[in-house]
């Protein structure tokens, strides 16, 4: 395939990290592609971690799963949701990955005896990664983020590596996504922080092209002026990108600017017109916008106490799936959080349950809040309010109706309790050794798997096919020995793996909306194309 030009859009942040870069880069990405330019995105994120498979929701955020089996960052999710496009594991870049590589290769001698430093070796196996990202994709536009701040120690060397590809002649723009704060004693907006780590972009050798300017308000003339003067870039180069109620309409925001315009235009070249899709977008945004009749979700979960990250920030990929869904049935979503610890603590809070049009329990794991999560299970299925389980979210239902239902007191999973004598959900055969070695990092079962959906249920009039792929991250299984003993009393197994073994979807005959997956759905939602299990609770929970 001859190779193509690629055109680098490289971002990065200053002043303070959880701006949104990700939001802001993923809308201009959004709208070159409503242009009809091929886009992808690639996230580097500065840490030793491989990737982010190994670390806690509450310290990091969700781990976001590709199809391609990657326990990546979650802005990989929003780069996924706002160009709709799948991002392959490879475009999830960290030090760790790179610092590997490097001594991998050092170990098979392919340095030829040479030294090999930090400068040029690890810059060079970083622009060799984003490389192969822009050739595999065959993309013109590919948007880098530069994980962290501007400052931070550890970025300096992905800085240094796109800085050197510019050098050698790769189209490339900058874009600074900056903070304006508007201390309350000073009453006003103030720039200079911005202006500092503008400066501070200049010490790495880089001029930013562009400047967005994240804050509580729109940047007014003179600010944008003084960004303009001090920090070296056009005045129509700094973008205001203040705080707005919905993130989807950050790209209507960025367009009303011409941001996307000005982009193609810094690469000498005239922009495609807008298609149809931007047409689309609006609606979606002003959908995100009004209210509209109210849907109460309760997601019961664990990940709650948490450092740096948000209760959202463990659970994003199941509330933007929740969004999409209720977008595209014109009503309001109101999602509350739940701690499945309260109902171990006071069983009679399971009452409360009743206050929600549908419940759902998403992916976890460990002990902790299960017999919590349970009891709400047992609350959703006798008081028939509309629950979707997530992996193991299934694996949960599974234990309540062979308790419950099936009078198998001691059901459990082995990774609950190892001595249970009905291990109905157990670990996955080749997951074994696995946990035996203490072998963690990207050892799940992960990535894309095929579903062969049973005709006539509701999983199956949902997705309105018979074979679909899903995304998955687990290491246990509806044990096959119990499938016989389970299959009964109200439960059908609705999707099982093409050879029949593992049971990927279950629902419940007796009730008017209860399906679990052993997947992931909330992966594979869109803005403008919800997941058929969110569209389908939604739509159970306006019956409700
Ligand atoms: N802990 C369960 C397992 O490993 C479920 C995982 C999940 O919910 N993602 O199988």
């Amino acid at each position: 395939m001859p190779e193509k030009t690629t055109k680098w859009i490289i971002v990065t942040g200053g002043v303070i990290s959880t701006l949104g870069k990700g939001i802001v880069a993923g809308s201009l990405g959004a709208l070159l592609k409503m242009r009809g330019y091929k886009v992808t995105a690639v996230k580097i994120d500065p840490y030793i971690n491989v990737d982010a498979g190994t670390m806690r929701p509450t310290e990091h955020g969700e781990v976001f799963v590709t199809f391609d089996g990657g326990e990546t960052d979650q802005d990989i999710g929003n780069y996924e949701r706002f160009l709709d496009e799948n991002i392959p594991k490879n475009h999830n870049i960290t030090t760790g990955q790179v610092y590997l590589e490097v001594i991998k290769r050092e170990r098979n001698l392919e340095y030829d005896g040479k030294c090999v430093e930090v400068i040029p070796h690890i810059p060079l196996e970083v622009q060799r990664r984003l490389r192969k990202a822009a050739d595999d994709t065959q993309a013109d536009y590919v948007i880098v983020e530069i994980g962290g701040t501007i400052g931070d120690y550890q970025n300096v060397l992905f800085l240094e590596a796109v800085r050197t590809m510019r050098l050698k002649g790769e189209p490339m723009i900058f874009a600074h996504v900056t903070y304006l704060p508007i201390p309350r004693t000073a009453g006003e907006m103030k720039s200079k922080p911005a202006q500092h780590s503008l400066r501070a972009l200049n010490a790495n050798g880089i001029q930013a092209d562009f400047v967005i300017a994240r804050s509580d308000e729109p940047i007014d003339e003179v600010r944008k002026e003084k960004i303009s003067v001090f920090g070296n870039v056009k005045k129509e180069h700094v973008i205001s990108c203040q705080d707005l109620e919905s993130i989807y309409d950050v790209p209507l925001l960025l367009q009303e600017q011409k941001f996307d315009e000005l982009v193609v235009n810094s690469f000498h070249e005239s922009p495609k017109p807008l298609g149809k899709k931007f047409s689309d977008w609006k609606a979606l945004a002003a959908k995100s916008r009004n209210g509209g009749k109210e849907v109460k979700i309760g997601v019961i979960g664990k990940y709650f106490n948490s450092g740096d990250f948000t209760l959202e920030d463990s659970y994003i990929s199941v509330i933007e799936a929740i969004k999409h869904a209720a977008y595209n049935n014109d009503v309001k979503p109101v999602i509350q959080w739940i701690n499945s610890l309260e109902y171990e603590k006071s069983p009679e809070k399971l009452e409360g349950l009743k206050e929600y049009d549908a419940l759902i329990i998403p992916g976890g794991f460990g002990k902790t809040g299960v017999e919590g999560k349970i009891s709400a299970i047992k609350y959703a299925r006798e008081e028939n309010i509309p629950f979707l389980g997530l992996c193991y979210g299934l694996q949960l239902a599974v234990i309540e109706h062979a308790r419950n239902v099936i009078n198998i007191k001691d059901a459990n999973s082995a990774e609950i309790d190892m001595s249970s004598d009905d291990l109905v959900i157990d670990v996955l055969p080749e997951q074994k050794k696995n946990l035996e070695a203490k072998n963690y990092g990207a050892s799940m079962r992960l990535g894309n798997y095929e579903a062969v959906l049973k005709k006539g249920t509701r999983t199956f009039n949902l997705y309105g096919e018979e074979k679909i792929f899903e995304r998955h991250r687990h290491r246990y299984e509806v044990n096959p020995e119990y499938k016989e003993k389970l299959e009964k009393k109200g439960l059908v197994f609705s999707g099982l793996s093409p050879e029949g073994k593992l049971v990927e979807f279950i629902e419940r005959s007796d009730h008017p909306f209860f399906i679990a997956t052993q997947a992931h759905p909330e992966f594979t939602s869109r803005p403008l194309n919800p997941n058929p299990l969110f569209d389908g609770l939604v739509k159970a929970a306006l019956k409700k």
